[in-house]
């Protein structure tokens, strides 16, 4: 498959080329067309050095109405290196489009009420800032979590975005990335995603 294939739209097509990828990896051909083709949730199983980012990151791109300056979907990471290199990802993907992407991670100044349509960052200041209300969830589509795997067992992120994804409206897309599946991964991811496809890098 080509990128042409996947169904993106032009200007994000551009991006793609832009970044010099030629076809996509694995990860991208296999969960591609469930992200930007389906109304499924997906639950991958995908290691660094992949081109997972790319392929939710593109997913994210594609889903966003660009006439609309709201929050429209969200990518939750286990730290702030993490949603830092996901925000750079967005940017040049993205850099033929309109869609303006912002960074939600501790020590950022925020303005009040946040009209970006891309939102990355790290749970607690996510869940800070929608308890604000500055950012809003009515408009949002989708939902990312990634490097699922990392945020078991660190103080309170699997809570925090458990309750993000309670606040999101109901029926929103939710698409989970993790380079590893232990049985507490497995049981997690699970009960995050209903009724998942399953991509294999
Ligand atoms: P990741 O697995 O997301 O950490 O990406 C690993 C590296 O692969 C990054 O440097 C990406 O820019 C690069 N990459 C992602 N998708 C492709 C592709 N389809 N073709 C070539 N390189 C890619």
């Amino acid at each position: 498959k080509s990128f042409e294939e996947l169904g993106l739209k032009p200007e994000i097509l551009k991006g793609v080329y832009a970044m010099g990828y030629n076809k996509p990896s694995k990860i991208q051909e296999n969960s591609l067309p469930i992200i930007i083709q389906s109304s499924e949730n997906l639950i991958a199983q995908s290691q660094s050095g992949t081109g997972k980012t790319a392929a939710f990151t593109l997913g994210m791109l594609n889903c966003v109405d660009e006439t609309i300056q709201e929050p429209q979907t969200i990518c939750i990471c286990p730290s702030q290196e993490l949603a830092v290199q996901i925000f750079e990802v967005v940017k040049k993907l993205g850099q033929f489009t309109t869609i303006k992407p912002i960074l939600v991670i501790k020590e950022v100044d925020l303005p009040r009420t946040i009209t970006n349509q891309i939102i990355i960052g790290t749970p607690g200041r996510l869940i800070d800032c929608i308890g604000r209300r500055q950012i809003g969830l009515r408009k949002m589509k989708m939902l990312v979590l990634d490097e699922a795997d990392h945020m078991i067992g660190v103080r309170g992120m699997t809570e925090q975005s458990e309750r993000i994804k309670d606040l999101l409206p109901k029926g929103i897309k939710i698409l989970l990335f993790s380079a590893t599946f232990s049985s507490s991964v497995d049981n997690y991811t699970k009960q995050y995603v209903p009724e998942p496809r399953v991509s294999i890098r």
